[in-house]
């Protein structure tokens, strides 16, 4: 398996498989798709978006991967205007600045650098929207994790993908020209070493991406931000205290429902070393911290905690995708470039670029 393949006969339309459907893996296949390709995204989840992600309360959705994202690639500003235009808005994050673990202001006005954007009414209607020309082809499947690529058994050149569907199915995709991994790091190593590719890309042991404990906590019962809402009069904050790295309040954000909840990240840190306990333990740990930086004591109607394994990239790969055009095997994420949403989406076009 690990054995050099002979390309397949080059033809102007190919079939690419592209697994993983964030806002790399979209991008990559709408390009691809764009460019008159056949596509098949596989996505283990069964809704597009990856860490662009959504929690819904019976008080409003919280944003519970990404909060916002950052512009400053105009191919990122062309895809959002062409793709969904209107869904995204500046976030007024009211000056984000730093505080201490006493919520004592360390430095004030980060946002004034540069703007946040964020998709309404939630961060995942973005990927859903630049999910719907896939869905419309027919080329997006749900529900459906690759767990092993091999050499398609009917023809050596190309290849064929295992997976994992609801229940007990396992069906077997072939026919694929070529395969382009959109999944995180460390899954994208599991599933190279499933295939005998271990060692395969160049630099991949390397990359270093750390968890996050996400806290999401609705006030129901506070007034309405901006009318004398609960606690600090600002919608953002990064924190040095040795629990939590970032504090927003999700109400603030355009397009979204006024009860007051806010979204609390850990430090990567301490959702390391925290990664084994239940959610419980960690929502009183970090409820206790919120109201340290905060100074909001209420106990609020609603609470849950996520944990993502593989959050933000510390070491990424430092180049923006790789493309083995002798096995022909791709891999992008935003784990090749940094840690931001539109770092996924360089990457997954990048790579696309690179092979219609
Ligand atoms: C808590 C948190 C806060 C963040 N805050 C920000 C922020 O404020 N600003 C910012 O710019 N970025 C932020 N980020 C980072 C941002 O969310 C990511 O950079 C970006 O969403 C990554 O996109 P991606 O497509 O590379 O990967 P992902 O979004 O992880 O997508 C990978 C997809 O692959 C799927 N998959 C995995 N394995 C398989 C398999 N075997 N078969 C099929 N499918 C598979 C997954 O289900 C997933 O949908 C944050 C992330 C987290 C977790």
């Amino acid at each position: 398996m690990s054995a050099r393949r002979p390309r397949p006969t080059p033809r102007s339309s190919r079939h690419f498989a592209v697994v993983g459907a964030g806002i790399a893996g979209l991008a990559c296949a709408r390009t691809l798709h764009q460019a008159g390709h056949r596509v098949t995204v596989f996505e283990a989840d069964t809704q597009p978006g990856g860490r662009l992600a959504t929690e819904d309360s019976p008080f409003g959705s919280f944003d519970a991967g990404a909060q916002y994202f950052t512009v400053r690639d105009a191919r990122f500003t062309q895809a959002l205007e062409a793709a969904s235009p209107g869904l995204a808005r500046r976030w007024s994050a009211n000056a984000v600045r730093v505080l201490d673990e006493h919520g004592r202001v360390v430095e004030a006005a980060l946002s004034t650098r540069e703007s946040h954007w964020v998709a309404v009414p939630h961060m995942q209607a973005l990927p859903q929207r630049w999910a719907e020309p896939l869905v419309a082809a027919g080329a997006l499947h749900l529900g459906t994790a690759v767990t092993r690529l091999s050499p398609d058994a009917l023809d050596a050149r190309r290849w064929q993908l295992h997976t994992q569907g609801v229940g007990d199915e396992h069906p077997v995709h072939a026919g694929f020209d070529a395969v382009l991994l959109a999944v995180p790091a460390a899954r994208a190593r599991g599933l190279l070493a499933a295939s005998g590719l271990s060692g395969a890309v160049e630099g991949l042991a390397k990359v270093e991406v750390a968890p996050c404990w996400t806290l999401m906590l609705a006030f129901p019962n506070a007034a309405q931000p901006g009318l004398g809402g609960l606690g600090p009069q600002w919608n953002a904050a990064r924190s040095t205290h040795h629990r939590v790295a970032w504090l927003a309040r999700e109400s603030s954000k355009p397009g979204r429902e006024r009860i007051d909840r806010w979204t609390v990240q850990a430090s990567a840190d301490w959702s390391r070393e925290h990664q084994g306990d239940d959610g419980q333990r960690v929502t009183a740990k970090l409820l206790k911290a919120f109201a340290e930086v905060t100074g909001i004591h209420a106990q609020p109607s609603w609470t849950q905690a996520v944990l993502w394994r593989q959050a933000q990239t510390l070491q990424p790969l430092g180049r923006p995708f790789v493309w083995d055009a002798d096995r022909s095997l791709g891999l992008c994420g935003d784990w090749c470039l940094g840690h931001r949403v539109e770092d996924a989406f360089v990457s997954g076009l990048e790579l696309a670029l690179s092979v219609v």
